[in-house]
């Protein structure tokens, strides 16, 4: 075991992932996840080679929870010692933050200050990163933002077109989100296209529950298509994804539903789930589809077609095109969402190998396209937790900001 570990935290509403990571080769050492944090079936699951410890902590907050996850570790030998570093997922960085930032009070307080762009994760970012420092005073903890990787858009893509001052006086813009999963990923894509990454163009996909596209020029993002939430662009799990705003309008005056039921239908039942009316999950719709479920069928062939559609629209954004990647869940699991998006955009220059994308699956990474084909696509493993590692531990070696490469 490596005596230089990082415990990366990803604190939700209602559940903390956590894991201790060596940060040089990836290795996870221990994995785990509470779950239905402030009810009676509050639990912590732990997983350490292979094996599986539950811990059931009846109405434990966040507070007891990391406490107990400190005490399992502290439990195990040598574990405790090795661990050099926290790194915080934060799902909100506003405008403050372009890159991870070492914890301090002062980026602690602002990091409060965008609890209203993210009133679901934000708030428990935070009870997170409190708890954590009072659990491991003397480690430097690391802030790393899903938003940081998009602040270089230029202004044409993050501003809407509505009044400005909206943007001036109360920070209406668009953000992006699943930063740091485009931050890994377009390195290793970079290093398959063959291409310094400095001198690449290429549309990532991350498509998991929540599903978004980013076009990365050179490294940076210039365009995505999450905006002011990460509800906003392609089609998500139980998400809507872009529709005409004025449909709230319309659903208020003819359906009588208020601000919060109808934003709990954009959020909660549409989506996959909303097409299909059978689920959120792609791997229950794929099967449904392939034995006739029609819903399923409409399901896949809308979220292909807005996917493409909004590849697409990512060019201009890069003047050129190198490569096209998936990732999260879908993008490294669906033959079938990636071949049937890919088949649209042929026009781009895109030639599918059929085979190389059938084997592709399961944490497999590489190229599905043909050896001649113009413009390669890729399937590539995302790895934020390792991302969020490798920022919190550079803290511990030199004590400065790091960010987007
Ligand atoms: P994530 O949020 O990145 O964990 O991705 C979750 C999504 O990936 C869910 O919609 C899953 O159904 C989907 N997924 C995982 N494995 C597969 C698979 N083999 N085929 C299709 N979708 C999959």
């Amino acid at each position: 075991m490596s005596t230089s570990l990082v415990l990366v935290i990803n604190c939700g509403s209602s559940s903390i992932k956590f894991a201790v990571i060596d940060p040089q080769f990836g290795d996870e050492v221990l994995t785990g996840q509470a779950e239905r944090l402030f009810s009676e079936g509050a639990e912590i699951a732990f997983k350490q080679n292979g094996e599986k410890t539950r811990v059931s902590l009846p109405n434990a907050g966040h507070d007891e929870a990391l406490v107990a996850v400190v005490e399992f570790i502290q439990q195990q030998p040598g574990l405790g010692e090795s661990i050099k570093a926290v790194g915080h997922r934060v799902v909100h960085g506003g405008e403050f933050f372009r890159e991870s930032m070492l914890i301090t009070d002062e980026v602690a307080d602002k990091i409060g200050q965008c609890n209203h762009l993210a009133p679901l994760h934000n708030p428990a970012n935070l009870a997170g990163i409190e708890t954590a420092r009072k659990v491991f005073p003397d480690l430097p903890h690391t802030a790393v933002f899903d938003t940081a990787f998009h602040q270089s858009m230029p202004a044409k893509s993050y501003i809407y077109p509505l009044p400005y001052k909206l943007y001036e006086e109360n920070a209406v813009r668009r953000y992006g989100f699943h930063g740091t999963s485009y931050r890994y990923v377009c390195v290793q894509a970079a290093t398959m296209l063959k291409r310094p990454l400095e001198d690449s163009a290429m549309v990532i996909a991350h498509l998991g529950n929540g599903a978004s596209v980013c076009a990365v020029k050179n490294g940076e993002s210039m365009e995505t298509s999450m905006g002011m939430t990460p509800n906003e662009g392609i089609v998500h799990g139980t998400r809507s994804g872009s529709i005409d705003p004025s449909i709230h309008e319309y659903l208020a005056k003819q359906l009588d539903m208020n601000i919060d039921q109808i934003n709990d239908m954009l959020w909660k039942e549409s989506g996959l789930l909303g097409i299909s009316g059978l689920s959120n999950d792609c791997r229950t719709i794929e099967e449904a589809a392939e034995e006739g479920h029609e819903r399923s069928q409409l399901a896949l062939e809308i979220y292909s077609y807005r996917l493409a559609r909004t590849i697409a629209s990512m060019v201009p954004a890069l003047g050129r095109l190198d490569g096209v990647v998936f990732t999260g869940g879908i993008g490294e699991n669906s033959d079938v969402i990636r071949a049937e998006t890919l088949r649209q955009l042929q026009f781009l220059g895109i030639d599918v190998d059929a085979a190389r994308n059938k084997a592709t699956i399961r944490g497999g990474s590489g190229e599905i396209t043909t050896d001649a084909s113009p413009v390669k696509a890729l399937v590539v493993p995302t790895n934020e937790e390792l991302m969020i590692a490798q920022d919190a531990v550079r803290f511990v070696e030199a004590a400065q900001p790091v960010g987007a490469e």
